[in-house]
């Protein structure tokens, strides 16, 4: 099986097996899309109205400004792998419950079993705080976190703000394209490493 295949294969038992209650009100699973062999995965919060219509990740306003800034560092969606905590959508997009998270982070450590990436870049602080909750992502944004887990390929993770909670606020929006063009400089250091 190509690790295409595997990936698919993986998504289709998750299907089934996930025993997040979001399934009862969400329209479809988001599983998260792009290249297998991705060196970079980067991991949102949950799906919004957009994604749960579509089944894609990152497909509304946030994913266009997310597909912008990739390719300001000239990388396309399909160079890298883009996944969320949570893979299925919560009610009037609220943030998604502990119980939420927990249901759907076997689903997400496979999927980051298989790809192996060499960094992953949290997409805001509901993401970040899953592997690193005692951390604020307004201390820790555009930094490079070194931590082992169990079970995980690469032991570098760069945390940025949410790019929709940076779409309509300058400021933020600013210090995430400035955290965003540090990147391809992050990821030359760890392949390094
Ligand atoms: N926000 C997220 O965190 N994930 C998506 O897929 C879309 C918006």
């Amino acid at each position: 099986m190509t690790k295409q295949q595997q990936l698919k294969a993986l998504n289709e038992k998750w299907f089934k097996e996930c025993k997040c209650e979001l399934k009862k009100t969400a329209t479809q699973p988001v599983p998260g899309v792009g290249n297998p062999d991705a060196e970079i995965v980067f991991i949102g919060e949950a799906p919004g109205k957009k994604e749960d219509e579509t089944g894609m990740p990152f497909v509304g306003a946030a994913g266009k400004f997310l597909t912008e800034m990739l390719n300001e560092i000239k990388l396309k969606r399909e160079n890298v792998y883009i996944t969320n905590i949570v893979k299925y959508r919560p009610p009037d997009n609220r943030d998604p419950l502990p119980e939420e998270k927990d249901a759907c982070r076997e689903w997400l450590i496979e999927e980051l079993e298989l790809i192996k990436p060499k960094l992953i870049v949290f997409l805001g602080r509901h993401s970040m705080n899953d592997f690193f909750p005692a951390e604020k992502i307004s201390n820790v944004h555009g930094k490079l976190l070194i931590k082992k887990f169990k079970g995980i390929s690469t032991k570098y993770f760069f945390p940025l703000y949410h790019p929709a909670a940076a779409l309509y606020n300058g400021g933020m929006r600013d210090t995430l394209k400035e955290d965003f063009r540090k990147i391809p400089k992050v990821l030359e250091k760890v392949s390094q490493s």
